[in-house]
């Protein structure tokens, strides 16, 4: 039994509580981070951002391989699925990565605990060992970032072969001949999206009448027919009420979400992203008097639970699930227990769907905006007129912007093309500083580059989108 005193005990080792690590640590805080699964890096760089990235790549590539190299000119034979080399090549990257976080515990002069954590009244935090040890620790402050898990549906029980959840549909063992994706969010359609390049018949099912709730209308419509081009199917406003599992696949119940008859669909795989819901079991919130929402999450104030000393960041809380999020969080919580001004602005968290092509947004939606009766323009540019994506064959999508029609403020910025997602930032910039649409469309881009399209959607505000 070891013993040790600190000033952050941190419950989590993910983007939100490895980062939490990384700064307190800077800021000469004396530090612990405790984490369970044997390695860190939390569900961000082991089941999700990172090994669903991996198989994005590859199966892109595979895609292109298969159907795009000939049309420049490069002529490969029919290429061949080596499944069990793409997920080692997943793996060992995810392993690099968590490595990499490990030495950044080194470096920062964070102790590492691995083993489950549980908070055993104020200023206490027992670990369970993944040896078998146990260690007693006594801390001036508590770090919730126990993070989250995948939602369960109903009448649809994971078995992590033929129904599976996000983590399971990273690691099947054969590219199944049809996949029923149940959810429409950002999860499944990057999942669905991995399995149909690979070869899949993908079929998605989802209970709303739209696709990626969260996203601006005309941009989800517009990916919506991008994804059916590409061959999904999609049965929107549709309910999965049970799922049956046998040797020929499995059969669902589907019943129309406002009521109505009932219909099957077969599959030989079953994914089930429905959401993710916050995770705390076993923490011992009630020692120190914390109870979770009805939906699971720690309620908070910038950060600070309840219980003084006992702070939460990530998924664990409110806001969007989403790793850079967490990132926020924790680099704002830290500061604030070092006694500084920690802040985090979530009207300025971007949002990125890692499909080809990609879907990136920041700020407030057009529908947003409307309810909220400001008065806006938009300034909208096809890639189609961008000859950077002409050139590379990649024309899909636009990029559009909403701003103040008074003050030309920035109130929301959405892009569906050829890697948006590195070019959100430059937006989330310019609004972190207030800024106006003038101030982009006057700000030289360089060329060829599929960023000037940003720039001309924002000439578009004011009517001066010149290359169209
Ligand atoms: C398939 C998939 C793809 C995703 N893609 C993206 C993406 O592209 N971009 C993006 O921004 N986000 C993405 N996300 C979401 C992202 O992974 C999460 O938002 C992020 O990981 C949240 O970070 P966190 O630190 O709050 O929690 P987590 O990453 O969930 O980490 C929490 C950690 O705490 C540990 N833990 C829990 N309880 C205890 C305990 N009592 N003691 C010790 N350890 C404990 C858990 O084992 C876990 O490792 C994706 C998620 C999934 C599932």
């Amino acid at each position: 039994m070891a013993d040790d005193n600190f000033d952050v005990v941190i419950i989590g080792g993910g983007p939100g509580g490895y980062n939490a690590a990384v700064r307190a640590g800077q800021l000469g805080l004396k530090t612990a981070i405790v984490e369970s699964r044997g390695v860190l890096g939390g569900t961000c760089l082991n089941v999700g951002c990172m090994p669903s990235k991996a198989l994005l790549h590859a199966s892109e590539l595979f895609e292109a391989a298969g159907h795009e190299f000939s049309t420049i000119g490069i002529d490969v034979p029919a290429p061949k699925l080596n499944l069990v080399q793409m997920m080692k090549a997943k793996q060992d990257s995810v392993t690099a990565l968590t490595k990499g976080v490990e030495f950044l515990m080194k470096k920062n002069k964070v102790t590492y605990y691995a083993g489950f954590g549980k908070i055993a009244g104020p200023g206490k935090v027992v670990v369970a060992g993944n040896d078998g040890s146990t260690s007693n620790l006594t801390t001036k402050n508590i770090v919730i970032a126990t993070g989250s898990e995948p939602t369960p549906l109903p009448g649809v029980d994971v078995d992590q072969k033929q129904i599976v959840d996000s983590t399971g549909a990273l690691s099947l063992s054969a590219v199944p001949k049809s996949l029923v994706v149940v959810g429409a969010g950002i999860i499944g359609l990057e999942l669905g999206s991995v399995w149909r390049r690979l070869g899949a018949q993908v079929t998605v099912v989802e209970f709303l009448d739209r696709i990626t709730p969260g996203m601006d209308t005309e941009t989800a419509t517009a990916f919506q027919k991008t994804l059916t081009k590409q061959g999904f199917t999609f049965k929107l406003g549709t309910k999965v009420t049970s799922a049956k599992t046998g040797v020929k696949g499995v059969e669902l119940t589907l019943e129309p979400a406002a009521g109505g008859a009932q219909e099957k669909l077969s599959a030989d795989v079953v994914l089930v992203a429905i959401g993710r819901r916050p995770f705390t079991k076993g923490l011992g919130l009630e020692s120190v008097g914390v109870t979770p929402d009805q939906r699971g999450f720690i309620p908070t104030n910038h950060f600070k639970t309840a219980a003084p000393g006992v702070w939460a960041i990530g998924d664990v809380i409110l806001g969007p699930m989403l790793a850079h999020k967490a990132e926020e969080d924790a680099v704002a919580c830290i500061e604030l227990i070092a006694g500084k001004a920690g802040h985090v602005d979530y009207n300025l968290v971007p949002s990125v769907v890692y499909t080809s092509p990609e879907v990136a947004w920041v700020g407030q939606t057009e529908e947003q905006v409307k309810a909220s009766g400001v008065a806006y323009k938009t300034g909208k540019f096809p890639f189609m007129a961008n000859s950077r994506a002409k050139i590379n064959h990649e024309t899909e999508g636009f990029v559009k912007f909403i701003a103040d029609a008074k003050t030309d403020k920035v109130l929301g910025v959405h892009m569906m093309g050829p890697q948006v997602g590195e070019m959100i930032g430059e937006a989330c910039v310019l609004m972190a500083f207030g800024g106006a649409s003038e101030d982009l469309a006057r700000t030289c881009h360089p060329h060829p580059t599929r960023s000037e399209a940003v720039r001309q959607a924002a000439m578009g505000v004011e009517n001066w989108t010149m290359q169209m």
